[in-house]
């Protein structure tokens, strides 16, 4: 069995490391000259650590990570506390995994410095996907073509195999857009606690959290917006233009954003949940097929869980592609297509414009976080209970009985 992956991002990355871990052989194809990720942080919840765990790359993930103390809610403007879920070693050790904050470099790295050199390809920018008698080819825009008895798309929200395949579809402006930054602080500083903190305001919500190990704060603050913005991780704006929007927030983030130098804007795009995204042997994996809001955290993540699954399940028929293909989609395109939704929903519980809304939905959180903070706080128990690794012991189950 031989697999082509177009795109060498996060999950396409993940992907190929989860392979060859199976003896399955691999090729990679990126666009870029190198493997690279920007200069942001990113949230890893104890479901996608899960996957890493069933990749084998558990220590070393805890090697590059930041462990917050706890998700905390709080008042835009006085900072007040509407919900904590402690994430120590209770939390932890109900989920079999803890949650974690890291760079978004570090996370790449983590699987593709161990993919042989060989096998990736960079300056291959792939232009379309084509089934074949027994398998499918990939055509790059420098006139070759790769054949394999799989290839799948990991090529991100402007997916060129799911434009080729599935056809295209257009991506719906949310109408928010986020400014980006990530603030050198030297260490865990007075006005930043070291928690995933979640401040929520009229319109508009920041997240702060710390990585490399606390010695910078990764800011996310996504703000509505009437004019239409890039999707992009490159285009820059100013800390003048941040503060402005967050004008009249807590102080403490007042002063973070005036140490910020560098500033991305970032406008946010979602796609409806696709009906299924195999076609032959063909399929795609992370955002290629279910493009989120980053509102759970949890695009990454997914992408993260889908490159575990589709690893096992090509390793459990390596002989029946569509078999495999087929038990990919039915343990994932329900779940990721509950989560798109999940985290469009949040961007309008955290933006209630009103503070009778506001109020309403703080004074239901704290009664949900007093109840149980774990399980009811923000209502993720269902998405970081999901234990990828349970998939291949189930396609095990019924050959061992
Ligand atoms: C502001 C923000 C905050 C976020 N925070 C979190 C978070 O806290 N936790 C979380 O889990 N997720 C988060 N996400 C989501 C996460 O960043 C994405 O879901 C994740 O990066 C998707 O990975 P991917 O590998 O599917 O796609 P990508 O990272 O987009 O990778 C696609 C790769 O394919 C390459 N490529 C594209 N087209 C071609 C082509 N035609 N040929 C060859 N190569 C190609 C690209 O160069 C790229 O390397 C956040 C997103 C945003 C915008």
């Amino acid at each position: 069995m031989k697999v082509g992956i177009i795109g060498g991002g996060i999950g396409g990355t993940a992907l190929a490391w989860a392979l060859l871990q199976k003896g399955i052989e691999v090729a990679i194809f990126e666009q870029a000259d190198a493997f690279g990720e920007v200069g942001a942080g990113v949230q890893i919840t104890p479901n996608a650590v899960k996957a890493i765990k069933g990749m084998g790359l558990y220590d070393q993930l805890l090697d590059r990570a930041f462990y917050p103390q706890a998700i905390v809610g709080r008042n835009w403007q006085s900072a007040a506390e509407n919900f904590r879920i402690p994430l120590g070693q209770e939390f932890r050790d109900h989920y079999d995994a803890p949650f974690i904050h890291i760079h978004r470099a570090d996370l790449l790295e983590l699987f593709a410095t161990g993919l042989p050199a060989g096998i990736c390809h960079f300056g291959a920018r792939c232009t379309g996907v084509e089934e074949t008698a027994t398998g499918a080819r990939a055509s790059f825009a420098d006139g070759s073509a790769f054949e394999a008895d799989v290839i799948v798309g990991a090529d991100g929200v402007r997916s060129a195999v799911r434009g080729s395949v599935f056809g295209e579809t257009a991506m719906r402006w949310t109408g928010h857009m986020c400014y980006r930054a990530l603030v050198p602080t030297g260490g865990v500083v007075d006005h930043v606690s070291p928690d995933s903190s979640f401040w929520m305001g009229p319109n508009a919500h920041v997240v702060t959290y710390y990585v490399k190990g606390g010695e910078m704060v990764n800011i996310v603050a996504v703000a509505e917006t009437s004019e239409w913005v890039a999707e992009s991780w490159s285009t820059q704006t100013s800390r003048e233009e941040m503060l402005a929007t967050f004008e009249g927030w807590n102080g403490a983030l007042g002063r973070l954003f005036a140490d910020v130098d560098e500033v991305f804007a970032w406008g946010l795009f979602d796609r409806d949940p696709m009906e299924s995204w195999v076609r032959g042997h063909v399929t795609l994996l992370g955002d290629a097929c279910h493009p989120m809001l980053p509102f759970l955290s949890q695009g990454a993540g997914m992408a993260i869980e889908d490159a575990l699954v589709l690893a096992e399940a090509l390793a459990a028929s390596p002989s029946d592609v569509p078999l495999a293909l087929s038990r990919y989609e039915a343990e994932r395109l329900p779940r990721t297509a509950r989560v798109q939704l999940e985290a469009r929903e949040r961007g309008r519980t955290y933006h209630l414009p009103t503070p009778e809304e506001m109020a309403a939905r703080d004074a239901e959180y704290a009664r949900r976080a007093r109840e149980e903070p774990r399980t009811t706080g923000i209502n993720t128990d269902w998405v970081y209970d999901y234990d990828p690794r349970a998939f291949a012991a189930g396609l095990r189950a019924p050959e061992e009985a």
